[in-house]
């Protein structure tokens, strides 16, 4: 099962059934046709080819009403099983699950900095070898490998075009992949495969469109719509981090005045805290984290809320543009920077409601992941399932 099963799946009705399986199970081939208004035919010689391939399975449905039991149809979620990396910046994150995104086994290695592009690709590899082990399944059952890479990274080639804190270039992860491990592989940057994550795992049933923001060392975002990442003409869409929130404010690492990421990252937090500080002559003896913030501002000390409440407008004013660009039904929240949800998520709610345009669009709602870390991980592995169960390429 390598290449081929990508391919496979290239038909658009076989997609079309193998989704509504996914999404209706247990379900028999009369309601797939009377679903998908595709001809009895169509999904009988399909569904065979998906029995055959291993893809789904058939059960007769118990009744107590006696007669003839309808033979449902379900997918085989152990059939195959996928591989997802979350790589960089401090750590590779691999971990193995079936295709219902169940975990089978996780590994984490530290990334030593300076590395070089060798090096990097090295643990890459190691970390899929290992992680596959040991969830005890066999490299021939792996379907493919989705990798979220921070950084900029170009998707159609599965490039890293360039990774700022590993401070790497066009290093060819696709590439380098399957010619090792010979499956299909999808590289993508890591906040929008966390966005898909959070999509296809997070629990919000079947939405339209949702924006995830990633709030940690930096501020990342993805869009979703319909199950699927938006990437805008030029591969731009999302980058929310670099939004102008304040033309006079500080300088940002990309040469703007004021951008999102200037008030409402981990160091940001701390240089603002500092500030205030350094305003009433007061010094901590201590290095100050974001965490510290946090801290002292749960113990009562009024100037930590304070910083944590500039934050929480600041990402209130960002928010509620991206509201006015995107209008997505449900915004999710995540990354370090959210553990001060509880002096940043009133805030950010008040703002979004005090300037959002219309009754709807104040009422958006505003939410915390509850994946934690693993969004971006299972969203490398979402990338995958995308193709899988989604594709209507021909
Ligand atoms: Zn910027």
């Amino acid at each position: 099962m390598q290449r081929g099963t990508f391919q496979l799946m290239k038909s658009v009705n076989k997609s079309i059934i193998l989704n509504k399986i996914r999404t209706c199970e247990p379900i028999s081939r009369a309601q797939i046709a009377k679903e998908t208004e595709l001809t009895p035919p169509t999904v009988s010689s399909i569904v065979k080819e998906l029995l055959e391939q291993g893809m789904v399975y058939e059960q007769k449905k118990a009744t107590s009403m006696g007669g003839r039991r309808p033979t449902m149809l379900y997918i085989n979620k152990t059939a195959y099983y996928l591989v997802g990396v979350d790589a960089g910046p401090e750590t590779m994150n691999a971990i193995v699950t079936d295709l219902g995104g169940t975990i089978l086994g996780r590994i984490s290695y530290v990334l030593n900095t300076p590395i070089t592009e060798a090096s990097f690709l090295d643990v890459m590899k190691q970390s899929i070898n290992e992680v596959v082990r040991l969830a005890n399944v066999k490299m021939e059952e792996i379907m493919g490998i989705g990798v979220a890479m921070h950084g900029v990274v170009e998707v159609a080639t599965g490039k890293s075009l360039y990774a700022p804190n590993l401070k790497l270039t066009d290093i060819p992860i696709k590439e380098a992949l399957e010619q090792e491990f010979c499956v299909t592989v999808k590289v993508e940057n890591d906040a929008r495969a966390m966005a898909l994550g959070e999509a296809w795992f997070g629990g919000h049933g079947d939405l339209g469109s949702m924006v995830t923001v990633n709030l940690g060392r930096g501020v990342g975002a993805g869009i979703v719509t319909d199950g699927k990442l938006f990437h805008g003409a030029k591969d731009i869409a999302g980058e929310i981090g670099h939004m102008t929130i304040d033309i006079n404010g500080e300088i940002c690492e990309c040469g703007n005045h004021g951008c999102l990421q200037t008030f409402a990252t981990g160091p940001a937090i701390v240089r603002r805290a500092q500030r205030k500080l350094a305003e009433r002559g007061a010094e901590h003896s201590f290095k100050l984290t974001a965490e510290s913030v946090f801290e002292l501002a749960k113990a009562g000390n009024t100037l930590y809320v304070d910083v944590l409440e500039e934050t929480g407008f600041a990402i209130g004013i960002g928010l509620t543009n991206v509201i006015h660009i995107v209008n997505p039904e449900k915004i999710v929240l995540g990354g370090g920077v959210m553990k001060s949800e509880e002096f940043l998520l009133p805030i950010i709610k008040k703002t979004v409601n005090n300037n959002a345009l219309t009754e709807g669009a104040k009422n958006t709602e505003v939410k915390v992941t509850k994946l934690g870390k693993d969004a971006t991980v299972l969203g490398a592995v979402a990338l995958l399932l995308v193709e899988i169960f989604d594709s209507v390429l021909g």
